[in-house]
């Protein structure tokens, strides 16, 4: 099986794709129809987060695992800090490698409840991603990925410092980073920038969410820290009220951040599913990302 590093190494720009493993039965029969829908687009990877909850994590596992053993797809497996001690995690590292995944995206988690709350380490954990990143190259041959800000952190004091601490965890062994959701192309290359100034040229991945509801704009607003920019809103306040004139408006949108990004030669685009993956096939594939049997 192939790394992530390698799938970004093609010479051609690739795209991926995020999940997070199903609940129950109905979301993961809704999970597998979109795995199977994007089978054919040929994503350069495709990963699953890891949730804050022990069964949730569990299901990370099962479903990274299916993934290696059951499709074409290449699997990353996210792992974070949350309420694990140092034995646990090198315990769920070992089950990734049992079960054919040797992809991790090494991230520190947030506070269960409150994810803007005191961050407080498990007394025999570890306290930054940065660490993680050195667990896992410690116990074997995975292909280690960390998160970025383009915004910086909510939990950075400035920026400078925020890519201090980026730059020391991809030196710390990550073989590339993916960006956190951003509104404008100029948000994540002032990032790539930054990080390029001092002097680091790890590969660093843009992550996308299709704009495609009124939820996936709030959820954008979330994960980014950042207010929606009047250029974006101008965009799409005026389908408030028509939803399809509000999906065709995002998408519009996504596909013209994809072609910016790629033509400043990002090597892939991080997709952000919910799961569901038409939204994704659209964009990929009017940015010709796809083998052509596909589209
Ligand atoms: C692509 C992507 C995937 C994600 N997947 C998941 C997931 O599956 N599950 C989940 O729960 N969360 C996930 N997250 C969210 C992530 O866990 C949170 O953003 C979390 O708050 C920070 O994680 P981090 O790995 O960037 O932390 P860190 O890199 O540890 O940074 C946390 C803070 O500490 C600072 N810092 C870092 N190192 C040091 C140091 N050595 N000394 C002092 N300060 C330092 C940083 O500047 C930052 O302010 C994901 C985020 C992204 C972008």
């Amino acid at each position: 099986m192939t790394s992530v590093v390698e799938r970004l190494r093609t010479g051609s720009p690739v795209f991926s794709v995020e999940f997070f493993p199903p609940r129950d039965e109905a979301e993961e029969t809704i999970l597998w129809r979109a795995i199977r829908e994007l089978e054919p687009f040929d994503p350069a990877f495709v990963s699953i987060t890891y949730g804050a909850g022990g069964s949730s994590r569990d299901r990370t596992i099962r479903t990274t695992g299916r993934v290696a053993q059951e499709t074409t797809l290449l699997p990353m497996a996210h792992l974070t800090l949350v309420n694990h001690s140092v034995a646990e995690l090198r315990n769920v590292i070992g089950w990734y490698a049992a079960v054919g995944v040797r992809n991790i995206l090494a991230v520190r988690g947030d506070p269960p409840g409150d994810p803007n709350g005191e961050w407080v380490a498990h007394p025999e954990g570890l306290t930054y991603a940065e660490e993680l990143v050195r667990l896992c190259r410690e116990l074997g041959d995975f292909c280690v990925g960390v998160a970025a800000s383009p915004y910086g952190h909510p939990r950075s004091a400035d920026l400078d410092t925020d890519t201090e601490y980026l730059v020391r965890k991809l030196r710390a062994g990550a073989d590339f980073a993916i960006a956190q959701l951003f509104f404008q192309p100029e948000d994540f290359l002032r990032l790539r920038d930054r990080v390029a100034a001092r002097g680091c040229d790890t590969v660093l991945i843009p992550g996308l969410m299709p704009l495609t509801t009124p939820r996936t704009l709030a959820k954008t607003i979330e994960l980014s820290g950042s207010s929606v920019p009047d250029v974006v809103a101008r965009r799409l306040d005026p389908y408030a009220d028509d939803p399809t004139g509000f999906r065709k408006a995002g998408i519009d949108l996504m596909t013209e951040m994809g072609e910016r990004l790629l033509a400043e030669g990002v090597p892939c685009l991080h997709f952000y599913t919910f799961n569901r993956s038409k939204a994704t096939r659209e964009i990929v594939g009017r940015l010709g990302l796809v083998p052509a049997r596909a589209v």
